[in-house]
């Protein structure tokens, strides 16, 4: 009668272990956007049009005009564990936004996900897949690119859905990343529309940009920040042991009373992270009150190997082989720009 209470060991069937990744993947509407807008621009796309519905619960939907799935792959799309971005010899050479194959079996396991596409020299084809339940490949029409159209997010995982915000909450998310990518792609087009209640409304729209880094990149960040910002803005460009740092960086006299509009990217990836902000601070300390916050966009690029952009799924934290040399790049470039400003601001007033 030892059997009667001894618990079982099981392996859990695939639709299971996505569910439970999806939570750590996909925690709101504006996670599986950032997914899916990261595969568009992995693939190669020029322009990018995201729809949304009722805050992304009942509808997302990225097109892009990218490279494409062949038939044949697409049901290896949504298998866990697959990715066309790495060999997995490597861990420390990712150049794309993907490598961990998770984010589209965790959407179809917490949705409801078709994937139409058409690459070149094949026939257009599409695979949904809900709750779970993979459905055959299907002939489809598309004359080029990839449409990902998740509906009912969460609908499988009703608890998840109670802690969802308000529609307002949600939208406002999701601008937020599609905001940040687009800064991190200027020479890609994004188009958002919010389509509730069966409008069409546009919420936000950056046209590609044309030129060299800085041209394109100081009109991308005006259309996103603003072009008060890119007005009162320096330019950044520095290096130091392997790592470079550029971007915009604003006056003192161009700060905000909280820490909303610093904009970091690593590797072309935006991040959150809190050495990364601290050196910001720390470059802005002579410069500014305590009560006054800096408005930077800045971008550090270094080889692959120099940081680990493995350390979350949802891929937002990154952890420097050297931390001391970022946070020394950001410290004695913002430092030295802000000198320089301040010396010539108080020249054209002696003058
Ligand atoms: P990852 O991005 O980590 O590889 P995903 O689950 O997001 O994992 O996507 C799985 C695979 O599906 C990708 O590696 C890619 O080959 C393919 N894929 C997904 N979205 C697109 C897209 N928009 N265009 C082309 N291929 C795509
Ligand atoms: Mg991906």
């Amino acid at each position: 009668n030892i059997g009667k209470d001894r618990p079982v060991i099981r392996q859990l069937d695939d639709a299971a272990i996505n569910r439970i990744a999806a939570g750590e993947v996909v925690e709101r509407p504006a996670s599986a956007v950032k997914e899916l807008v990261e595969n568009a621009i992995d693939a190669g796309a020029a322009r990018i049009a995201i729809e949304i519905a009722d805050g992304g619960k009942t509808l997302i939907r990225v097109t892009d005009d990218g490279c494409g799935i062949a038939p044949g792959d697409l049901p290896l799309a949504l298998a866990r564990h697959a990715t066309s971005k790495i060999d997995g010899t490597d861990l420390l050479d990712i150049h794309s936004f993907g490598f961990r194959g998770e984010a589209l079996p965790s959407l179809g396991a917490v949705g409801r996900l078709t994937l139409t596409s058409r690459a070149p020299g094949h026939d257009a084809a599409m695979i949904r897949v809900a709750g779970g339940t993979i459905e055959p490949v299907k002939p489809a029409a598309l004359r080029a690119g990839t449409v990902a159209e998740l509906r009912d997010l969460f609908y499988a995982t009703p608890a998840r859905l109670k802690f969802m915000r308000s529609d307002r909450a949600e939208t406002q998310a999701i601008a937020d990343v599609v905001k940040r990518l687009a800064m991190a792609e200027p020479s890609v087009g994004f188009t958002l529309r919010d389509m509730s209640g069966g409008g069409s409304r546009e919420t936000f729209r950056a046209d590609a940009e044309q030129g060299e880094l800085f041209d394109a990149l100081t009109a991308r960040l005006a259309g996103v920040m603003g072009r008060d910002f890119t007005d009162n803005a320096l330019r950044i460009d520095a290096t130091r042991d392997g790592l470079r740092l550029y971007g915009l960086a604003a006056l003192p006299t161009y700060s905000r009373g909280a820490a909303v509009a610093q904009f970091l990217f690593v590797n072309g990836r935006p991040v959150r992270d809190r050495m990364l902000t601290g050196a910001l601070r720390g470059a802005y300390a002579d410069f500014l009150s305590r009560d006054r916050h800096p408005v930077a966009a800045l971008f550090i690029d270094c080889a692959p190997s120099l940081v680990d952009v493995n350390v979350h799924p949802a891929k937002s934290e990154v952890r420097f082989r050297d931390p001391g040399t970022a946070r020394g790049l950001i410290v004695s470039a913002l430092r030295h720009a802000l000198a320089g400003a301040g010396h010539r601001a108080s020249t054209t007033v002696s003058g």
